[in-house]
């Protein structure tokens, strides 16, 4: 394992999990945290997610081999200039980011001098904040490593390996490619979860008592997505504008041709993607990126 001393900058749900994730996995590494609210770094020393935890930026990461920045994508800027003062030459900056490009480009701007390896372990729930995160959140999930051209290979593998012990499969991507493919499958199903929910809240002919009662129905599972972090992904949508707009264009093309073949009464265009999409979720619990069991393994004693 090259690196000895990690730091985790923001201490919400990746902060947390990582630290954890890491005394878990890697018992021989030594973690110092930070984060920007008083309060959850009192919160942080009280459930023993760092080794330390350092009430100022630069000195959590004074003798860092890898710095790990967990704050939300509007807030990466800042927190790198806000630890450029204690850093090591040589020490890997990355972060967790849902969004890669214009975070790569902050950081790159901000840490000239610095290798940055910008990551995303594509891993989370709908809660934030240090107490909700847990040890195995990176276990059998993907982590997108998007290095910048001529990174240096051994720090590359160095921080590939990292993920790796802490039960992550990794894969090497361009920033771009990136964000295209988690427009597709983050972002917009978040963006719909959001619209939707909002606009069941907004009914006048259906109540607000009536959408609880009733979300069985699919509603309720919308409602998970939905509950996710504001900061956070407000910030995503203001950082991946690019590639959300191109495919929420892509969407609405669809949902007008679905609204067409209702219209048109049209059953086998519905049939036709209603089978074309049980196979997408076959897909993913073959690959074990979900819970096989009917309706996610919910109780229904
Ligand atoms: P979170 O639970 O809200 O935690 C973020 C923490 O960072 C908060 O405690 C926040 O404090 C702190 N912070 C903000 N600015 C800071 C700064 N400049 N310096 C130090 N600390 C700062 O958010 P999260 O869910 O862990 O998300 C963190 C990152 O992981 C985001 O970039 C997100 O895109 C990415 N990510 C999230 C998920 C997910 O499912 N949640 C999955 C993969 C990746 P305040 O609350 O006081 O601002």
């Amino acid at each position: 394992m090259a690196f000895r001393n990690v730091a985790i900058i923001g201490l919400g749900l990746l902060g947390s999990s990582l630290g954890l994730a890491v005394r878990k996995h890697l018992p021989d590494v030594h973690t110092t945290g930070f984060d920007a609210d008083p309060a959850v770094r009192e919160k942080a020393r009280e459930l023993g997610l760092c080794h330390a935890i350092a009430d100022d930026p630069a000195a959590a990461v004074r003798s860092a081999d890898l710095v790990v920045l967990c704050v939300p994508v509007g807030a990466m800027r800042a927190a790198a200039t806000a630890i450029a003062p204690g850093l090591a030459p040589d020490a890997v900056i990355s972060d967790v980011g849902s969004s890669k490009q214009r975070v790569a480009h902050a950081l790159a701007e901000t840490l000239p001098d610095h290798t940055i390896i910008p990551a995303h372990p594509v891993a989370g729930t709908e809660q934030s904040g240090p107490e909700a995160g847990f040890a195995s959140l990176f276990e059998k999930r993907w982590c997108i490593i998007t290095p910048p051209d001529g990174v240096d290979a051994s720090k590359l593998e160095a921080l590939g390996d990292f993920w790796r012990r802490l039960g992550s499969t990794v894969e090497i991507m361009d920033a771009e490619h990136h964000d295209m493919v988690l427009a597709v499958t983050s972002h917009i199903p978040h963006l719909i979860a959001y619209t939707i929910v909002g606009t069941a809240s907004d009914l006048e002919d259906v109540t607000r008592s009536e959408v609880i009662k009733y979300s069985a129905g699919g509603f309720r599972d919308f409602t998970r997505i939905a509950a996710s972090d504001p900061t956070m992904w407000r910030d995503v949508f203001l950082h991946n504008k690019d590639a959300v707009l191109e495919m929420m264009d892509r969407f609405l093309g669809d949902l007008g041709a679905m609204r067409d073949a209702i219209e048109a009464a049209d059953g086998d265009a519905m049939f036709d993607l209603f089978s074309r999409t049980r196979a997408i979720r076959r897909g993913i619990l073959e690959q074990g990126q979900d819970d096989a069991r009917p309706d996610f393994g919910r109780e229904h004693s």
